[in-house]
């Protein structure tokens, strides 16, 4: 506490606001997401929780759908719609990136097209961000709109990510407030694939969390098939820890003293005379060491790609068109 009452600067302009939404196959959400999210605008805007403005960033991930001839209307109709259109499909991740280097305001909300998100949290992440926080992650506190096996799936992800030691927030995906220096922040990792929910704890600033619980699809199908989320979750694994590699030493390890010892017996067994019998004993050795070679081998390859893929630095994504009415618009 100040003993004397020194006038503290204070600026009270509310933060502009841009939320940034990816689209891929989305023809049958995105009319009812660009109502949803209009309507949010305006309702923060006129409450002058945000600055005036505010506006909202589609990024078309290269659909095949009429996804983007949908944007480029809202574009037209709407000042506070922006579109990007990604010259191909080149994932959920890359989409949100694409959208996040194109934002300008001193916050920006990533959110899902197909609002399974509560958007009513947007209001409480701007005031955990007044508040002084450069993060705010929504967190889903109830997974009961998912899949039995998406949910122990889920769950299977987050524990074993917590026990090789990664810092995630769990049960949050993509939807998150981050202020202009923790977008500027993110946008200096490189990564090819970049696994955005696991790297922003690394930037490190103050963060919030919002809880929510997880609505339906408000139209049209998943667009992250399980092969989409096995290779999230490997990118997640392999991008934020070498834990698999040292299993691998701790098994080969742990292998090594099993075989010093089946080998003491062997040659103890061959002193003593009774070596007839052992078929059995030695295929089972033969095909669980081939196994345990094969996925070791596999675990090293994961990392091996990883750093061919990197070495290449190829561009993240391409913008093939830009839409909306903003001059400030990259
Ligand atoms: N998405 C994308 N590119 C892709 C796959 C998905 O931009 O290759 C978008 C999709 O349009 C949605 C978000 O990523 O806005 C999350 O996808 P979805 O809701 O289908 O995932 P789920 O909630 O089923 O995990
Ligand atoms: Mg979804």
């Amino acid at each position: 506490m100040n003993d004397f009452d020194i006038p503290q600067e204070c600026d009270n302009t509310p933060p502009r606001m841009e939320i940034v939404v990816p689209c891929y196959n989305e023809k049958e959400a995105f009319p009812h997401c660009l109502k949803v999210l209009g309507e949010v605008l305006c309702n923060l805007i006129s409450t002058q929780k945000i600055g005036a403005g505010s506006k909202i960033i589609f990024v078309d991930d290269g659909s095949k759908d009429d996804t983007w001839d949908q944007i480029k209307e809202a574009c037209q109709k709407n000042t506070f719609v922006s579109g990007i259109k990604l010259s191909k499909n080149r994932g959920h991740q890359n989409a949100l990136i694409a959208g996040l280097a194109n934002t300008t305001a001193d916050v920006v909300v990533s959110i899902d097209a197909d609002l399974q998100d509560d958007v009513r949290c947007i209001e409480t992440m701007v005031e955990k961000y007044q508040e002084g926080n450069d993060i705010v992650y929504g967190v889903r506190d109830d997974r009961s709109t998912d899949s039995a096996f998406k949910r122990i799936s889920a769950n299977l992800f987050y524990s074993l990510m917590e026990k090789m030691g990664v810092n995630q927030v769990s049960n949050h995906a993509d939807y998150r407030l981050m202020s202009r220096k923790a977008v500027d922040c993110l946008l200096t990792f490189k990564e090819q694939n970049m696994y955005i929910r696991g790297i922003v704890p690394l930037l490190g600033f103050n963060s919030a969390r919002v809880y929510y619980s997880r609505d339906d699809r408000v139209a049209g199908e998943s667009k992250y098939p399980l092969k989409k989320m096995l290779s999230l979750a490997v990118e997640g694994i392999t991008s934020l820890t070498i834990t698999p590699l040292r299993m691998i030493s701790a098994l080969g390890f742990i292998t090594c003293l099993i075989s010093i010892i089946t080998a003491i017996y062997t040659i103890f067994e061959k002193i003593t005379g009774s070596t007839v019998e052992g078929w059995t004993s030695v295929m089972i050795s033969i095909i669980f060491l081939g196994g345990v070679q094969l996925l070791c081998l596999g675990v090293i390859g994961e990392y091996v790609g990883k750093i061919y893929i990197e070495t290449k630095g190829r561009p993240r994504f391409f913008v093939e068109e830009k839409r909306g009415d903003n001059n400030e618009f990259k």
